[in-house]
């Protein structure tokens, strides 16, 4: 099943809004055995709209449209599509009376364009919005189909998750498609990662196997495709690619699934091993903690942190020796050694992490340029930081650091060598 996406808006194409539309149905139709042929992006313009649609269900199995379902006049998608298909339009009762009922809740007027809202074209079948006060619409044609979506993105993706890929699935049931599986890696660079850790897959991909790596400063993925009719036999047909990268690279592997990030790996351990983790931030500003409490429940292991900026709130609040950070500098081992350690004793956790660099882009010295970086790491057993030079970019570097920290709480967890990025810890 073939599929083109227009994306309608004069935002998009005056570059105010990034077509996040257009990225998010590409992902999820590819898993759900759609090709995306092609994605158009054009202006509030019927004309131009309705020779699109016309075109593009001509040519293929499916056309999605988002945007121009709003109440105001710029939105004239529901129209055009009305008009190309000689439809009256009627109102859907159950739409307006959800509308009338998310108004009175407001304590909102309801006015002529808000009952605008509930009108559809006679001919098509509607989807119901519970997010937003725009229905979709689809269109069951002969030859092809045409599914119409509002442009907000959280009110799209529920159509599309609750009432799209039913029909979808439906349509592709039985046909050979992609699967995707995806595992995700921490605390290697990518290069190392498919250079030296995992090698050569050239035995497996002549098995009509796709790999592609996904790098990201946080954590990197793998994605593995392959063709089958049904999961069942897609899960047959990766197991002996994925058990050649559990063997080569274990140690790095975080988890599996598209969604599983270093936050959720490192919060799942820490559940399980009922440890608690506290973290003193000074370069990366409250990002740690940020990335740690991402994750729902996370509270039953994150207790809480403090943002060290200045030197007086390491000193006050997490007991840093002032000596210290006169003789060593605010950016230094001692000093990243003390802030975890503090942390760890003020909110009595199990573990404390600290985070202390020059973030950039000024600030640096001869010997400690920007990018330097001490993360450190106090337990009952375990006391030490480690030293990484990161680069002159302020928010990479932060991501960069809070990656690099919850690796390294999460080997040091599970008693991995080496750290991550093959960073040599320098133990106290
Ligand atoms: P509309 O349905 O045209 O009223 O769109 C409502 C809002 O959704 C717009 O103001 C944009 O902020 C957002 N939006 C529309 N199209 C897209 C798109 N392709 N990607 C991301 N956001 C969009
Ligand atoms: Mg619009």
């Amino acid at each position: 099943m073939n599929c083109e996406i227009i994306s309608i808006g004069d935002e998009l194409l005056l570059g105010d809004t990034l077509n996040t539309n257009a990225t998010w149905l590409g992902q999820i139709l590819t898993r759900h055995g759609v090709q995306v042929a092609r994605v158009h992006t054009i202006g509030d313009e019927k004309a131009v709209l309705q020779q699109l649609i016309r075109e593009a269900m001509h040519r293929s199995d499916l056309v999605i449209t988002t945007g121009g379902l709003g109440p105001t006049h710029d939105d004239i998608t529901k129209i055009s599509v009305a008009e190309l298909f000689e439809a009256q339009m009627i109102v859907h009762e159950p739409t307006l009376a959800y509308i009338k009922k998310i108004f009175e809740q407001r304590n909102l007027p309801f006015s002529t364009s808000n009952y605008h809202q509930a009108e559809v074209p006679g001919n098509c079948e509607v989807l119901f919005n519970k997010q937003g006060t725009a229905p979709g619409l689809w269109f069951n044609e002969t030859n092809s189909r045409l599914a119409v979506l509002p442009g907000i993105p959280r009110e799209m993706k529920s159509l599309v998750k609750n009432q799209l890929l039913p029909k979808i699935d439906d349509l592709t049931n039985g046909q050979r498609r992609t699967f995707s599986f995806y595992m995700k890696f921490a605390g290697v660079g990518e290069s190392t990662l498919s250079d030296e850790v995992i090698g050569p897959l050239d035995d497996f991909l002549s098995l009509g196997i796709k790999v592609a790596y996904l790098p990201s400063p946080q954590e990197n993925t793998l994605r593995i495709n392959v063709q089958a009719r049904a999961e069942k036999e897609a899960v047959e047909k990766v197991k002996d690619i994925k058990d050649f990268i559990y063997q080569r690279a274990g140690n790095f592997i975080i988890g599996e699934g598209d969604s599983c990030t270093l936050p959720e790996a490192l919060g799942t351990l820490l559940r399980k091993e009922a440890l608690t983790i506290a973290v003193a931030e000074s370069c990366t500003g409250g990002l740690l903690a940020d990335r740690i409490t991402d994750i729902p429940g996370s509270s039953d292991y994150m207790l809480g942190g403090v943002i060290a900026y200045a030197n007086t709130v390491k000193t006050n609040q997490l007991g840093v020796s002032m000596d210290d950070l006169k003789n060593y500098g605010a950016v230094s081992q001692p000093v990243a050694l003390q802030m975890a350690k503090g942390i760890a004793s003020v909110l009595e956790t199990n573990i404390g992490v600290s985070t202390t660099g020059i973030a950039g882009p000024g600030g640096g010295s001869e010997d400690k340029p920007v990018g330097t970086v001490w993360i450190g790491f106090w337990s009952t057993n375990h006391h030490f930081a480690l030293h990484t030079q990161l680069t002159k970019d302020r928010r990479m570097n932060k991501k960069r650091t809070v990656a690099i920290a919850m690796e390294m709480a999460r080997r040091t967890i599970l008693g991995i060598e080496p750290m991550p990025y093959d960073l040599k810890p320098h133990r106290a």
